[in-house]
């Protein structure tokens, strides 16, 4: 669960439901300084004389506003629609794609609106009948620690529920899915947890939950009858990341339950970067050791004009292997959806 130093109530956030919860769980501690923006310049209470400095601030702010635009950004290929619940995260992972999309204080957003983003999501799904309408919750966000705060998930996962043409998907670093057990989720949500090996997630993946919290949660929202799927990414290929990888496939079958016989979802992703996002995590974290040696991978270009960085065509092609021949020893059930 995210503990924010800072609270910013925007302009009426404290009129809403939303806005009341948040500020009766944070107004008796006295770690948590209150601050009630009467402006929308939000960043001028988030301290910061530099980036290394307004990425550290920005992270331990919760900003609580209405969610202004109602129109949905596509969410090719994973799902049709981005759907806005929450923006930023409380997680600081090194190599986060977010490091580049929020600007210089990537502070956490939650929106007290969510009947006005739930009632637009109606409008989409309807717009495309009779076709299914996938929507993805964490395109831009980890919502999950913010759900003790807002029940935006529970509520959205409800919402699919009676939706005979909507479906609902989101994935997580963390663990705080207990709100989410005993609801009616009509088999519309899809929750998967992003899962690495310790050595990454302790080099990496700072004010994240652990590898095995992760898994142990999804054990709790498989056995609530959620479908669940594991993206494991960022792939790093270092010195024994075999032997890593092969124990970290093992550690998700070891603590599911030994009946556990559903079909559960796996995404590969390896790891990559752009040039402009080393630029931004040489800035926010100098002492990296993130692999981002250019002569060490392959370029590839990609289509919005920028260029990734890569591993090799048989670096990767190696990795497929792993991943397809230890995923099928281990769960002869599995779905690998993709490996790239
Ligand atoms: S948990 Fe996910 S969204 Fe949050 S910082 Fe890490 S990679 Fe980014």
């Amino acid at each position: 669960m995210f503990i924010p130093k800072r609270v910013i109530f925007e302009k009426g956030s404290l009129d809403t439901e939303i806005g009341k919860n948040i500020y009766d769980k944070i107004k008796d501690n006295p770690n948590i300084e209150i601050i009630n923006a009467t402006s929308n310049k939000i960043n001028v209470h988030i301290p910061g004389n530099n980036l290394f400095e307004q990425y550290r601030s920005g992270k331990q702010t919760l900003v609580v506003g209405t969610r202004k635009s109602l129109k949905f950004q596509t969410c090719k290929p994973s799902a049709n629609y981005q759907l806005p619940l929450v923006s930023g995260c409380m997680g600081r992972c090194e190599y986060c794609y977010l490091n580049t999309q929020l600007g210089d204080k990537p502070f956490v957003r939650v929106f007290t609106n969510i009947d006005d983003v739930l009632n637009k999501a109606k409008e989409y799904i309807d717009e495309r009948l009779p076709k299914i309408t996938i929507f993805e919750g964490s395109a831009t966000s980890d919502p999950i620690p913010l759900e003790p705060y807002t029940n935006a998930l529970k509520k959205t996962i409800e919402f699919m529920a009676d939706q005979e043409y909507g479906r609902f998907r989101f994935v997580t670093k963390y663990n705080d899915v207990d709100t989410l057990l005993n609801i009616n989720h009509n088999n519309h949500t899809e929750i998967r947890f992003s899962i690495n090996t310790p050595k990454i997630i302790s080099t990496y993946e700072h004010y994240t939950a652990s590898s095995h919290n992760r898994i142990e949660a999804a054990v709790k929202v498989a056995k609530a009858g959620y479908k669940i799927g594991f993206l494991i990414a960022p792939v790093f290929l270092y010195d024994n990341w075999k032997n890593d990888y092969k124990d970290l496939i093992k550690s998700i079958k070891q603590q599911l339950p030994s009946d556990f016989d559903k079909p559960i979802m796996f995404e590969i992703i390896s790891h990559r970067y752009t040039t402009k996002a080393k630029n931004r995590i040489f800035q926010i974290f100098p002492e990296t050791t993130l692999p981002m040696t250019d002569e060490d991978r392959k370029f590839k270009y990609g289509q919005f004009g920028y260029g990734k960085y890569i591993y090799s065509k048989e670096q990767l092609a190696e990795m497929k292997e792993f991943f397809i021949s230890n995923i099928n020893d281990v769960f002869p059930n599995n779905i690998i959806k993709y490996i790239i």
